[in-house]
């Protein structure tokens, strides 16, 4: 269906930190920070704004595996952020949910 539904079949190869049922982790294939990881649902879904109420399980899954993968790479420590974009402005170039785990560097606020 799209490129982050083909990483998470293991149709294209992708650096996995974490996989289950729901959810998959992997390494940004360009990170911007020592720690960049994406966190994704299985079920293809556009975006955070294409979320429903019936996905906040999922949802709440998803951040619980964030919070495990920086608990893992010792950003739950040092800080670490969780950025999600939404559409053309905000950067989004994948349309397929997915959490941004970033840490390891002190980080700007950059617009
Ligand atoms: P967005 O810009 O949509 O918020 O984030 C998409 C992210 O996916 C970018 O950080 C980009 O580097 C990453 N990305 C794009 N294509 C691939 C790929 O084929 N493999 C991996 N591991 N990451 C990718
Ligand atoms: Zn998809």
């Amino acid at each position: 269906m799209c490129l982050f539904c083909d990483i998470a079949a293991g149709k294209i190869p992708s650096k996995i930190a974490y996989a289950d049922d729901s959810v998959v982790a992997f390494h940004d294939i360009a990170p911007q920070a020592p720690v960049h990881l994406l966190v994704i649902p299985r079920k293809h879904i556009e975006s955070a704004h294409a979320l429903t109420e019936a996905d906040e399980p999922l949802l709440g899954h998803m951040f619980a595996v964030a919070r495990q993968l920086a608990e893992e790479t010792g950003t739950a420590k040092s800080g670490y952020r969780l950025i999600t974009n939404v559409g053309a402005d905000a950067g989004q170039s994948v349309p397929h949910l997915h959490l941004h785990l970033l840490g390891g560097k002190q980080m700007k606020w950059e617009n």
